[in-house]
C-alpha cells in the first residue's frame, strides 16, 4: 500500500514501460501543466502523481510547467503557491524527477534557421532554476504560428468572437477563410503589433467546418488581448489559445507522453493535426488521457474554491477544511499520505466519484504508523483525587506509539488535580455509559481506577469539578492492576498542563455533491469548525510543530498560526469511533 513498497500498474504505464522497452522513448518524459490561476487542489495531486511516479519509475523527467496563456487571471502568488505544494508533495519520493528549467537556458536560443522548429536550452533535473512556463514559448509559438500560415493552414479571421462561435456551432465557414496567405500573414503581423483593438480579429487553424468533432471546426490559435502578462509584461497583445500552447510546449519540452484528464480526450485530434501541419523534425508527444479525480463533499474547480476565499467563506486558500493541497498540509496531512491516496484511487478512463472515506483512511492509516500518542483534554472538567495529598506528584510510564517500538516512552505526571473530558461524565448517564458517573468507577489511561464521590456545581447549576478517590492498587502495570473496570478514559495533570487552541474541523459541505443544487454555498456546513481551549499533557510544552494523535480524540498537527506564547493546533482528523474499543478493554 505504502508508495515505497510497489509499484503501480496502469493502462497509461502500461503504455510506457512498452515505449520504454522497444526503444520509441527510452527514457520517457512527462509534465505536470496547471494553470496559475489558483492553488493546486487533492485533484492535482492525483496528476502529480501519475506524472512524477511515470519519471520515478522509469527513470526519467517530469516537468513543472505554468500553463500561462491566459493573461487576465494569472498571479504570481498562484505561481509561488504551486512550486511550493508540488515540490512538497514529491518531497522524498521523486524530487530527482522534477524538470526546472535550468539556469541561464534560453528557450529557443538555438534556433536552426530555415526551420519551423526550435531547441530549449538544456534542462537539468532536479538543478535549481525556475519552472518551465508556456509564457517563455510565445516567441516560438508565434513562429509557428506564422509557419501554418504559410502553409495555407491557418488565417486571421475577421469576426467577433459571437460570430465565429456561432458559425462553428452551424458549420459555417467564415468569408475570411480563403483570404489569400500574404494578406492573412500581413494581418497577423499587424496583430501582434497592436494595431487592432481586443476581438476584431482571430488566428483560425483551417481544418474542417464540417467536421463532427467541434474542436476540429477551425479552432482559433490566437486572439488579441492587450492586457499585461505576469511572466512577459507588455511584450504582447495576442495570445496563443490553450491547445496550440499546449501541444507546442510539450514538443518543445521534449515532452513523450502528454497525459491529461479525459475532456481533453476530443482535442487529441487537434493536437495532432498541429504537430502534423508543422512537420516537424524531432519526435513528437502523443496525448493520453485518464479519469479526473471526484470527491464527494467538496467542490474542486478552482473558480469555485477561489469564490469560497474572495467571499470569506473560508480564511485562505489554505484554510484546513479548503481540499487545496496547501490547506491539507496545514490541516496536518503529510505527502506520504496523497501519495498513498493518489495510488490506491489508481488510474482508470472511467469517471466517478471517490468516496472522501478514502482520502480519511489513507490520512489515518499514515498518520497511524507516524505520530506519537499524547494526552489531551479538549473540553476540560476539574478532577480533585482527595485521597491524595496536594503536593502529590508522580511520573507514570506511557507509550508513544503502540504502532512503532523504536517510538519507545515516555513519563507522564499525575497528582492530585487533573483534567477529563467534560463528555467522559454524565450526571444522568444513558443507558450502557461505561465513563464516569456519581458513584460510578472508571481507569484513567496509564494511572488509576478512579470513584466519582461528589459533584460540584456553580451557581447556575453547571458541573464544575468532581471529587474523586483513587483505588491506588489499581495502578496500570503494577501489582495488584488486574481488577477491571468497563471504562478507560484520558485525562490530563492539571498543574504541568499546557493551553492550546484547536480547531476541529468538519467537512465543508453537508450535502454528497454540493454542485447538484446549482448553489454550491447553500450547503456550506455552518458546523465546519469549532475551535476549542484545551489542556495538553506538559510534555507538548513549547512545541513548535509536529503531528501527535492525542488518545481517543485523532490526530492533531500544529499549525502555522501557532506562537510561543499561543500554542495552536488543527485536528486533522478524527479516530474511528475508539470509544466503543476502548469500553471493551
Ligand atoms: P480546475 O477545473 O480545478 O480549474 P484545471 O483542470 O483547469 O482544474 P489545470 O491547472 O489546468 O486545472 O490542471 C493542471 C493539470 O492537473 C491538468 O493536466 C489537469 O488535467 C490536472 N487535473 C486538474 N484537475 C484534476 C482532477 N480533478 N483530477 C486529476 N487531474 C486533474
Ligand atoms: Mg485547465
Amino acid at each position: 500500500m505504502s508508495d515505497a513498497a510497489s509499484t503501480p500498474t496502469d493502462f497509461i504505464r502500461d503504455i510506457v514501460a512498452a515505449d520504454v522497452a522497444s526503444g520509441k522513448h527510452p527514457v520517457p518524459k512527462t509534465r505536470f501543466p496547471p494553470e496559475p490561476n489558483g492553488y493546486l487542489h487533492i485533484g492535482h495531486s492525483k496528476s502529480i502523481c501519475l506524472n512524477f511516479g511515470i519519471a520515478k519509475e522509469f527513470g526519467g523527467t517530469c516537468n513543472l510547467r505554468m500553463d500561462d496563456t491566459n493573461p487576465a487571471k494569472e498571479d504570481v502568488e498562484y505561481v509561488e503557491s504551486i512550486i511550493a505544494d508540488v515540490k512538497w508533495l514529491i518531497s522524498g519520493w521523486a524530487d530527482h524527477c522534477l524538470g526546472f528549467k535550468a539556469p541561464g537556458a534560453t528557450p529557443g536560443a538555438q534556433r536552426v534557421e530555415g526551420k519551423p522548429d526550435f531547441f530549449l536550452g538544456s534542462v537539468a533535473p532536479g538543478e535549481e532554476g525556475r519552472p518551465f512556463h508556456a509564457s517563455d514559448y510565445f516567441v516560438q509559438i508565434y513562429a509557428y504560428a506564422v509557419e501554418l500560415v504559410r502553409r495555407g493552414k491557418a488565417y486571421v479571421d475577421d469576426l467577433t468572437p459571437e460570430e465565429t462561435d456561432r458559425y462553428r456551432q452551424e458549420g459555417r465557414p467564415s468569408p475570411y477563410r480563403d483570404r489569400p496567405i500574404a494578406e492573412s500573414l500581413d494581418l497577423l503581423e499587424r496583430m501582434r503589433g497592436g494595431e487592432f483593438p481586443d476581438g476584431t480579429r482571430t488566428l483560425r487553424a483551417k481544418i474542417d467546418m464540417t467536421s463532427p468533432n467541434m474542436w476540429l471546426r477551425d479552432p482559433v490559435l490566437y486572439r488579441i488581448r492587450h492586457a499585461e502578462h505576469h511572466n512577459t509584461g507588455g511584450q504582447w497583445c495576442i495570445y496563443p489559445m490553450y491547445d496550440f500552447a499546449h501541444v507546442l510546449s510539450d514538443y518543445l519540452e521534449g515532452i513523450t507522453h502528454s497525459i491529461c484528464t479525459l475532456e481533453f480526450e476530443v482535442h487529441r485530434p487537434l493536437y495532432d493535426w498541429i504537430l502534423e501541419s508543422l512537420d516537424l523534425p524531432r519526435a513528437l508527444p502523443h496525448q493520453y488521457e485518464f479519469a479526473r479525480l471526484n470527491l464527494n463533499y467538496t467542490v474542486m474547480s478552482k473558480r469555485k474554491l477561489l469564490q469560497l476565499v474572495n467571499e470569506g467563506k473560508v480564511s485562505g486558500w489554505d484554510d484546513p477544511r479548503m481540499p487545496t493541497i496547501s490547506g491539507l498540509r496545514r490541516r496536518g496531512v503529510t505527502p506520504e499520505a496523497l501519495r498513498a491516496f493518489a495510488y490506491n484511487v489508481g488510474i482508470t478512463k472511467y469517471d466517478g466519484v471517490t468516496d472522501v472515506a478514502v482520502l480519511e483512511h489513507a490520512i489515518r492509516t499514515d498518520l497511524n504508523k507516524r505520530a506519537e500518542r499524547r494526552l489531551a483534554v479538549l473540553r476540560p472538567l476539574k478532577v480533585v483525587i482527595t485521597n491524595l495529598p496536594a503536593e502529590h506528584r508522580e511520573d507514570l510510564e506511557a507509550v508513544n506509539n503502540p504502532e512503532d517500538e523504536t517510538a519507545g516512552t515516555r513519563k507522564l505526571a499525575f497528582g492530585r488535580e487533573l483534567f477529563i473530558e467534560r463528555d467522559d461524565f454524565a450526571e444522568v448517564p444513558p443507558p450502557k455509559f461505561f465513563r464516569l458517573k456519581p458513584g460510578g468507577e472508571v481507569r484513567l489511561k496509564y494511572a488509576y481506577i478512579v470513584k466519582c464521590e461528589e459533584v460540584i456545581k456553580d451557581a447556575s447549576g453547571q458541573v464544575v469539578e468532581l471529587r474523586c478517590t483513587a483505588d491506588l492498587e489499581s495502578k496500570t502495570g503494577g501489582a495488584n492492576s488486574n481488577r477491571k473496570v468497563k471504562g478507560t478514559i484520558h485525562w490530563v495533570h492539571a498543574g504541568s498542563s499546557v493551553d492550546a487552541e484547536v480547531r476541529l474541523y468538519d467537512r465543508l459541505f453537508t450535502e454528497e455533491d454540493p454542485e447538484a443544487k446549482g448553489d454550491f454555498k447553500a450547503c456550506l456546513n455552518p458546523h465546519s469548525l469549532e475551535t476549542v481551549q484545551a489542556k495538553l499533557e506538559g510534555s507538548l510544552a513549547g512545541v513548535k510543530e509536529g503531528r501527535w494523535q492525542f488518545e481517543r480524540l485523532g490526530y492533531f498537527a500544529v499549525d502555522r498560526e501557532s506562537a510561543p506564547d499561543r500554542l495552536v493546533l488543527n485536528r486533522t482528523i478524527s479516530l474511528k469511533d475508539t470509544w466503543a474499543k476502548e469500553a471493551k478493554k
